[in-house]
């Protein structure tokens, strides 16, 4: 979770895996709206360039703040609810894992979330974060109304509009701080709701012949598939009447996070790092080990799980029609060699969105995500990736790593033109850029 006080204490700044580092010469901590414009006012008369950061959970450079560092931590928490419409209005540096709590208030919940809530509510929303469900969309989609600070300064409000005609809503979609900085967000909740979460083991086979059927009868469903083994883990959560998680859950969910999954993952993949020949055996162990576990509580309160064994990320976003052959080819190839990876490919659904930066580009999407322990090599595995995911069209998840350059997104995303000369307007002295942003978008 952030630390103002580490935030503070540091004069560096690193990402969560720490390989996203920068010494920016000055860390700020604006307290209102006011102070943040005139930040911006003053950095750009002083031609300095700014980046707010949020949990520094992205594993990309989009984050990364090379002159002026700026923290959100002192302007957040809920504003208002409207419980008509069933919307609340935050602002932008709440954290996700506060928001579970202050909705159930209202009657409210996320309509969906990713898998862990370090997050802050800006930060998921400017990159797309997701969590998984074919009828469900990204952060960014929950999104109905935005107040953010341009690169001059000034201060402007929009409301989504038709997706068809609102040109400045789907740029603003998703736009990773290009367009200034969001002050306050606007979100579409929904009534509150419980899940039950259950897993299983399956052979890969048996779990892509069920798995179409899967997708749509259950809210969510994620695989975990362990690389070299032809075995997957099968999660999936199913709704319920909303009742907080019991104590007792509660007590055995944390002992068998942090003592059985975290604790042993991490043996495991400490014996990976030295013997990188044994990353093959280690994935079959972890697939041996898969639990048949459920649980039981309030939407947030099942959705996250704690990532105690840090990683780096690439992930993909491919056709839904694509998958079985893709996802067929994957584990064949990894079976044949494993690219010295045992952590296991994370696969999940996303409805398709409007959005110039969408990565689902309006089509019903699966995505893939390929990681590495911290601490090994992640060439081998993102290189593949890389130029394997260009035969499906592959977006990348804009908080992830890719190698991707400036005229390839220009492929992949036909209004990103469009989106840049929005862009220009708002920040026409690229305030907002960094050496990152200078690569991707030109
Ligand atoms: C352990 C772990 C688990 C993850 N799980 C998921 C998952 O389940 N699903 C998924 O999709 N992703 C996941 N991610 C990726 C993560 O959700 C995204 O990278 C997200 O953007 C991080 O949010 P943040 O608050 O840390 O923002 P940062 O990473 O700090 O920033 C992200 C971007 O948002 C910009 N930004 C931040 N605040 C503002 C603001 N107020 N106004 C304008 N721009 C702003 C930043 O400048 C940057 O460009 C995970 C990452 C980690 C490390």
């Amino acid at each position: 979770m952030f630390s103002l006080n580490n935030w503070n204490n540091k004069k560096s700044w690193e990402n969560w895996v720490g390989y996203v580092t920068a010494e920016p010469e000055q860390k700020l901590t604006p307290s209102s709206v006011e102070e943040l414009q005139s930040i911006i006012k003053q950095a750009r008369i002083d031609k300095k360039r700014v980046r707010v950061t949020g949990a520094a959970h992205s594993f990309s450079g989009c984050a990364k703040p090379e002159e002026i560092a700026i923290s959100l931590d002192n302007i957040r928490g809920l504003i208002s609810v409207d419980k008509e419409k069933k919307q609340a209005t935050l602002y932008a540096g709440t954290y996700l894992h506060e928001i579970g709590d202050a909705l159930r208030e209202h009657g409210l919940a996320l309509e969906n979330m990713g898998d862990v809530q370090a997050q802050t509510i800006a930060g998921a929303a400017s990159t797309a974060t997701h969590g998984t469900g074919i009828t469900l969309g990204s952060v960014a989609n929950q999104v109905v109304a935005w107040e953010w600070v341009d690169g001059t300064g000034e201060l402007h409000t929009h409301e989504r509009g038709n997706p068809e005609t609102d040109d400045l809503g789907n740029a603003l979609h998703v736009s990773l701080g290009m367009l200034g900085v969001f002050t306050k967000l606007t979100i579409q909740a929904v009534d509150i709701y419980g899940l039950r979460e259950s897993n299983e083991r399956l052979e890969f086979e048996e779990g892509l012949a069920g798995w179409h059927d899967a997708i749509h009868s259950h809210r969510h469903l994620e695989w975990f598939l362990f690389p070299g083994t032809n075995m997957l883990q099968q999660k999936t959560l199913s709704v319920i009447e909303p009742t907080p998680m019991r104590r007792g859950q509660k007590l055995k969910d944390n002992f068998e996070s942090w003592v059985v999954l975290n604790g042993a993952f991490y043996l495991l993949s400490e014996i990976a790092r030295i013997y990188p020949k044994l990353t093959k055996r280690v994935s079959q162990i972890a697939a041996g080990s898969v639990p048949n576990t459920f649980r039981e509580g309030y939407s947030y309160e099942v959705f996250p799980t704690p990532r105690g064994v840090k990683f780096n990320e690439t992930e993909y976003f491919i056709k839904l029609s694509d998958f079985d052959a893709c996802i067929t080819e994957v584990n064949d190839i990894l079976l044949a060699d494993n690219k010295n990876s045992h952590f296991p490919i994370e696969v999940r659904t996303h409805k398709g969105e409007t959005g110039m930066l969408s990565p689902t580009q309006g089509e019903d999407s699966v995505v893939l995500s390929f990681h590495v322990y911290k601490g090994m090599d992640s060439d081998p595995l993102f290189d593949w990736v890389y130029e394997y995911m260009k035969k499906w069209n592959g977006r990348p998840h804009w908080g992830k790593v890719n190698k991707l350059s400036s005229e390839e997104l220009h492929a992949l995303y036909p209004q990103l033109k469009r989106f840049l000369e929005i862009r220009e307007q708002y920040d026409p002295d690229k305030v907002f850029f960094n050496s990152w942003f200078e690569q991707k978008f030109q």
